[in-house]
């Protein structure tokens, strides 16, 4: 008889607590309930984790208040992925379900009551008088079930339904509808797989279990249309499939693509600009399997599938898959950890992959599948290294990049200019006495916005009107220092005046729909400057753009991240994947005052397979991920004695064998909104030493009181530094 319950609660502390099952509901509890419990002076929401008969506080433990759900809302599948997250994370159990479960469920929202009914026609033969009536039961013959928000949209009245109701002619139910499951599969037209595609799908569809396939392959190579034909296999069978992209990734275009692909399919989407009832209606298709496909970015990993036969990421190297708060996962490695439980196969695909998945094909832990060509054109874009050394540049551009912009204009084709700094300069500086614009919280320029006339810090968000005389001298003399976006716009619309520039970056989109107008003047053909930070580099297709320059490459040759060179790297490619769609070749002009830089040399004439490749054996050699297993503890306070004394504590005189520290060292903003921020590597040359290590680290960091003085956190396998 189970007495006790063992609760995981969104405390941040790294335990769980007991509560009394009381004996009312005694028979209806279990492990994935929620209930509600008293924390203090608190009312809390926690998942019941599992059931004890005793507990080593009994005489103290207080009783659950309440017990939300009659069964579970969780299967044993998906508790043991939290778990996992949670341990290998290094992240309290409790709060890390808060991050895997939607908002409405973790504020105690009954999940019956909130769904929406189906009605059903249980009997055809009775007849019925009103009009109204009897076009509502033919409408539920054609159509089959459906949701009474769909049969008021229709025009049927409530009154209606509720009369057929009380005749018993129609049920309401919350039953699901999974008549897709049971139809056959109807496919939209589809593109004869070219030889490299048809050898991808046939090594996919041979497999049955666990299986990862890196499937590489250029934009515009033809890996959407790979993953569309392997998922005919589980939709046929009636089972689902989950495809996670980035953050950016997820445009009507992609979504419409599969529509059209499986139009008898219910493909359901889960992202941030959703509201928490249509992310609560996606978490509940996944569940009761009224939702054949999710596509869905980051969180949608912890989806609750109940027949899961298929996970795809794409842009699997995209860093927005990294969650950079609480539960710092990486929804790729989540994603990775879930196919092989469930022993169903995993399509990561990637014009550009990380280091890690290119390392792990290389280990043969993942299948390696290439698309070399483009599927529509056989072209290769045209790298140009412009020497920036002695050039003549306005507003960072180069006399000869400006030459070169207006060949392709007068060619009537678009030109794509990327710069990933919005603003106008990233500070301003005085002529006289070299006074920066700097942030007064943060160790950081402050960023100006010449539109606004103000002063911005990107990295706390402090604002202030631009002065007219420097604080320091007085001189009136205050110039911009470096470019931004806005000064890139306003330069080109000077230099190309007959010609529409449209920029694209977070202020100028942040009206809602203002991107999509933009996409769409883009989409018109006609010659045209784009300019734009990385908003513009991902996910959007342009046919026109036989031209695209990236202005600043050289911060990320010479970088305090050692993971600078990869991101380098996957922009100039992914950015390259943006021109010369439309059959013929594109150029890709670089800026840079390091053109013989081996990187950019390497990249550019061997292409990034085999940069991935020459930067692995740098890694090794320098032995940094994946080459060894890394994690970071971060700190931040106020007061910097306090950060010392929390950080060097940790250090201890000896080390296990394996395991390396390194620091304590400021991070790259060693100050943000006021607050000084330092952090402390760990290092493990095996993942288990690292593991065990960190445990302990962490257990003796929750009992420590100089870790009550600061605000750490730990970060596994980070993406940044
Ligand atoms: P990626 O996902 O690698 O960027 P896509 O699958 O989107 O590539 O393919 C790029 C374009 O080529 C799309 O318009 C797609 O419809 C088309 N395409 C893909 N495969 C083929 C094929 N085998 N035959 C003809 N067109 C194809
Ligand atoms: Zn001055
Ligand atoms: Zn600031």
């Amino acid at each position: 008889m189970y007495l006790v319950a063992e609760v995981a609660l969104n405390v941040p502390l790294y335990r769980n607590f007991d509560y009394l099952i009381e004996p009312h509901i005694q028979s209806d509890i279990a492990v994935g309930c929620r209930v509600a419990v008293q924390f203090g002076r608190q009312q809390l929401i926690g998942i019941v984790i599992k059931l004890k008969s005793d507990s080593e506080f009994m005489s103290k433990l207080r009783p659950i208040s309440s017990l939300i759900d009659s069964h579970p809302i969780i299967d044993g599948h998906l508790i043991s992925l939290v778990e996992f997250a949670s341990h290998y994370y290094q992240n309290p159990l409790g709060e890390s379900y808060q991050v895997a479960l939607p908002n409405l469920l973790n504020k105690g929202e009954d999940l019956d009551k909130s769904a929406v009914p189906i009605i059903k026609l249980v009997d055809q033969n009775t007849k019925v008088t009103g009009k109204k009536q009897r076009q509502l039961i033919e409408h539920l013959i054609d159509s089959g079930s459906t949701p009474v928000t769909e049969l008021s949209a229709l025009g049927f009245s409530s009154s209606t339904v509720k009369s057929l109701l009380e005749k018993s002619i129609i049920e309401k139910t919350i039953e699901y509808n999974r008549d897709w499951q049971s139809k056959p599969l109807a496919k939209g037209d589809k593109p004869k797989l070219n030889r490299e595609q048809a050898v991808a799908l046939a090594a996919i569809n041979q497999q049955s279990g666990y299986t990862c396939y890196l499937l590489e392959g250029v934009t515009g190579s033809g890996k959407t249309e790979v993953y569309l034909q392997a998922l005919e296999k589980p939709l046929q069978q009636g089972q689902q499939a989950l495809v996670l992209v980035p953050e950016i990734g997820l445009t009507p275009q992609t979504v419409n693509r599969f529509r059209r692909r499986f139009p008898n399919v219910p493909i359901m989407l889960w992202h941030s600009a959703m509201t928490d009832h249509e992310r609560l209606s996606t978490w509940r298709a996944a569940q009761n399997q009224s939702a054949a496909i999710v596509i869905g970015t980051r969180s949608s990993v912890f989806l609750p599938f109940a027949q899961l036969a298929m996970i795809i990421v794409d842009e699997e190297h995209d860093l927005s898959f990294k969650q950079q708060d609480s539960l710092r996962y990486h929804a790729r490695d989540l994603a990775c950890f879930r196919a092989a439980k469930l022993a169903i196969p995993l399509i990561l695909g990637s014009a550009t992959p990380s280091l890690e998945s290119v390392q792990n094909a290389k280990n043969q832990k993942y299948q390696l599948l290439t698309l070399t060509e483009r599927a529509q054109t056989q072209t290769d874009n045209q790298y140009v290294l412009l020497d920036m050394r002695g050039q003549h540049q306005q507003s960072g551009l180069a006399q000869a990049t400006l030459e070169y912009i207006k060949k392709e204009l007068k060619r009537r084709k678009q030109v794509m200019v990327f710069l990933n700094r919005r603003g106008f300069s990233p500070s301003l500086i005085c002529h006289e006495c070299g006074w920066l614009s700097q942030c007064q919280r943060c160790s950081a320029n402050a960023t100006y916005h010449k539109h606004i006339r103000n002063l911005i810090c990107h990295h706390c968000g402090s604002q202030e009107y631009v002065p007219t005389q420097c604080p320091c001298c007085g001189s009136t003399q205050i110039i911009p220092a470096g470019q931004g976006t806005e000064q890139v716009a306003e330069f080109l619309s000077e230099a190309f005046p007959d010609t529409p520039i449209t920029r694209v970056d977070r202020d100028s989109t942040r009206k809602k729909g203002s991107l999509e107008a933009a996409l769409n003047e883009i989409n018109k053909g006609e010659p045209r400057i784009l300019i734009g930070t990385q908003m513009l580099a991902k996910g959007h297709h342009f046919s026109e753009v036989s031209l695209v320059v990236i202005m600043d490459v050289d911060s990320g040759l010479y970088s305090y991240d050692f993971r600078a060179t990869e991101h380098l790297a996957q922009l100039i490619t992914q950015v390259s994947g943006r021109a010369g769609r439309s059959g013929e070749a594109g150029t890709v002009l670089l800026q840079t005052h390091f053109p013989e830089h081996p990187l950019l040399q390497d990249l550019i004439n061997n292409g990034y397979q085999d940069f991935a490749h020459y930067a692995l054996t740098e890694r090794e050699e320098m032995q940094l991920p994946p080459f060894n297993c890394l994690a970071i503890i971060r700190c931040e306070s106020h007061n910097p004695n306090d950060i010392n004394n929390f950080l060097y504590d940790l250090i201890p005189e000896q080390l296990p064998s394996g395991i390396q520290l390194l620091g304590p060292v400021p991070a790259a903003l060693e100050r943000v909104a006021g607050k000084y921020r330092y952090q402390l590597h760990v290092q493990g040359n095996e993942r288990k030493e690292l593991h065990r290590y960190l445990n302990q680290l962490v257990s003796y960091i929750s009992q420590s009181k100089l870790a009550t003085k600061v605000r750490w956190s730990i970060d596994i396998d980070p993406v940044s530094m």
